[in-house]
């Protein structure tokens, strides 16, 4: 690849991208012609992703990320900007997903949950904002919210309000960013299995007939599914979409 390719290709950085969901968007953003950077909280996890990545003739880039640290942050962005020479894309994937009654939660098990899903986001999605605008170019952000954020479900109060939380910092940062130029949406999957959900109900054939039972599609969610809307998100097909939060449930929010 030439020098010039090299600065027209379109860029990202995905967050949480060992595997699940982060994966799978990373493989489809290559896929579609971005140069991809995928953060190294696991690094034998992220092998497989950096291979994916490179089997679309993209480059791959593994960039240490923590996003509970301020200073993680401004590293990993300072480590993309040096190596991709800009970012156009950011996908705020990284999550963690807390089962447990509201009354049984601890201070600290909440504060995690918030630091990672809603402040992680809101701090890269700053970082990122920051690059656009001090570079007056066009960009978009994408973070991955859930249905949780807009039905309610028992034991996962933590999870659901943080998740709640991206949706409403998606309509914010939209408007507050639309004059650069910058679009800001999130993406609502239903239960989706991948490798750690499939861990946490997997095993339990009456919670997934539980699950089921709520879905007019009788499937659970995939993967493919939320890298799909992922692509569109990225896409110039999405121009004129902003400040939403586009959900890919299988119909378990039309009810
Ligand atoms: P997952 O398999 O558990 O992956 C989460 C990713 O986030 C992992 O790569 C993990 O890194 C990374 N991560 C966790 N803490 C981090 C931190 N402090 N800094 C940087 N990265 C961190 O999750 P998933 O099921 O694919 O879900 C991906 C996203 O979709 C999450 O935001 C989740 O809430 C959301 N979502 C999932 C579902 C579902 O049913 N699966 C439904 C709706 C929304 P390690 O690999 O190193 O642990």
């Amino acid at each position: 690849m030439s020098n010039n390719e090299q600065t027209q290709r379109r860029t990202a950085l995905v967050t949480g991208a060992s595997y699940g969901i982060g994966a799978a968007i990373a493989e489809v953003l290559a896929r579609d012609g971005y140069d991809v950077a995928v953060n190294e909280l696991n690094p034998e996890a992220l092998v497989n992703t950096l291979s994916k990545i490179k089997a679309h003739g993209a480059r791959a880039l593994a960039v240490p990320l923590d996003v509970r640290s301020q200073p993680s942050i401004e590293a990993c962005m300072q480590h993309v900007l040096a190596n991709f020479g800009k970012l156009d894309l950011l996908v705020n994937n990284a999550g963690v997903l807390l089962r447990k009654p509201a009354l049984d939660i601890t201070r600290e098990e909440w504060q995690n949950v918030i630091d990672i899903n809603l402040t992680g986001t809101f701090f890269m999605s700053q970082q990122m904002g920051r690059h656009l605008i001090a570079t007056k170019r066009k960009g978009s952000i994408i973070s991955i919210s859930s249905t949780h954020a807009i039905v309610g479900v028992a034991a996962v109060s933590a999870y659901g309000i943080s998740k709640a939380g991206i949706s409403q910092m998606t309509r914010m940062l939209a408007i507050e960013w639309a004059s650069h130029g910058i679009r800001v949406n999130a993406i609502a999957p239903g239960t989706t299995e991948t490798p750690s959900r499939k861990a946490s109900f997997g095993n339990d054939p009456v919670r997934r007939q539980h699950l089921m039972e709520r879905i007019p599609f009788k499937r659970f969610c995939t993967e493919v599914d939320v890298a799909g809307m992922a692509s569109y998100l990225a896409s110039p097909a999405a121009d004129y979409v902003t400040g939403q939060t586009l959900l890919v449930d299988g119909g378990l929010t039309a009810y």
